[in-house]
């Protein structure tokens, strides 16, 4: 039984139909990729895997359950966690109060406080910096931030939406290599990405979405090596 099971989502606004009856799966223990373009519907996506915005049709299996119908809070109470792109941290508050909020569902304080040490291990700026004011932060910290303070849910599933956005090359980098270690620790993680060769790169299995539709699936190092892929997404000729 896979972790998350897609069928058939169509999600709508207004009128505009951006996910047109998307299914796919992710498995424990898996990194998947959704790679696409501009407005390919990856964020739209997360939105409807999160439950920040309802479906029009179709279902949404997480760890042996229907959510579709399930609020976002619910949602993440199960273990499902999305850092959003744009990275959504609470700029007035600082590091470690927003490392604090990831964590406000959990009762089991001792724990709490090992998450905390991890994601500081993770990322040592963020202990560096843990009095600072989110909101003066780098991009760069603040995706770190948004990160960690997803993790501090202990999520069994990690949604990531663009980690990679508006970050310098070597960060991007380094994003990734977290992201790999925090998959091997044991996480499962999801990660939508328009920069499609790192996200093929770390990934077990990817998808490749066109306008609100799957167009394409395969391994990462498959889809790394496909010929129509490397045009479109790789800037390979
Ligand atoms: P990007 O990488 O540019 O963020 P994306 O792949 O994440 O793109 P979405 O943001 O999911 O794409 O958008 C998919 C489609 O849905 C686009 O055509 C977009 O214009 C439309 N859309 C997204 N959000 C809204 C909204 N709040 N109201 C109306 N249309 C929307």
């Amino acid at each position: 039984m896979s972790l998350l099971q897609l069928e058939n989502v169509v999600l709508t606004y207004g009128k505009i139909e951006a996910l047109h009856g998307l299914t796919f799966d992710v498995e424990e223990g898996e990194v998947v990729a959704l790679i696409g373009a501009n407005g390919a519907g990856k964020t739209s996506t997360m939105r409807a895997i999160s439950g920040v915005r309802g479906l029009h049709a179709g279902k949404i299996l997480f760890d042996g359950q229907d959510v579709t119908r399930l609020r976002a809070d619910q949602r993440m109470r199960k273990g499902l966690c999305l850092a959003p792109e744009g990275r959504g941290i609470f700029p007035g508050m600082t590091v470690t109060e927003n490392l604090d909020m990831g964590a406000y569902t959990r009762r089991d304080r001792a724990a709490v406080a090992e998450d905390l040490e991890r994601v500081f291990s993770l990322f040592p700026r963020l202990q560096e910096r843990r009095k600072q004011v989110a909101g003066t932060m780098s991009g760069g910290e603040q995706q770190m931030l948004a990160i960690g303070r997803a993790l501090m849910s202990r999520p069994k599933l990690l949604l990531l939406d663009e980690p990679s956005m508006g970050l310098a090359p070597m960060l991007i980098q380094q994003i990734f290599g977290i992201i790999s270690e925090i998959n091997g620790q044991g996480t499962t993680v999801l990660v939508v990405e328009q920069n499609a060769k790192q996200a093929l790169s770390l990934a077990h299995r990817a998808f490749v979405l066109e306008t609100g539709s799957i167009v394409k699936s395969g391994t990462g190092p498959e889809l790394l090596v496909d010929p129509t892929v490397r045009e479109a997404y790789l800037g390979v000729a």
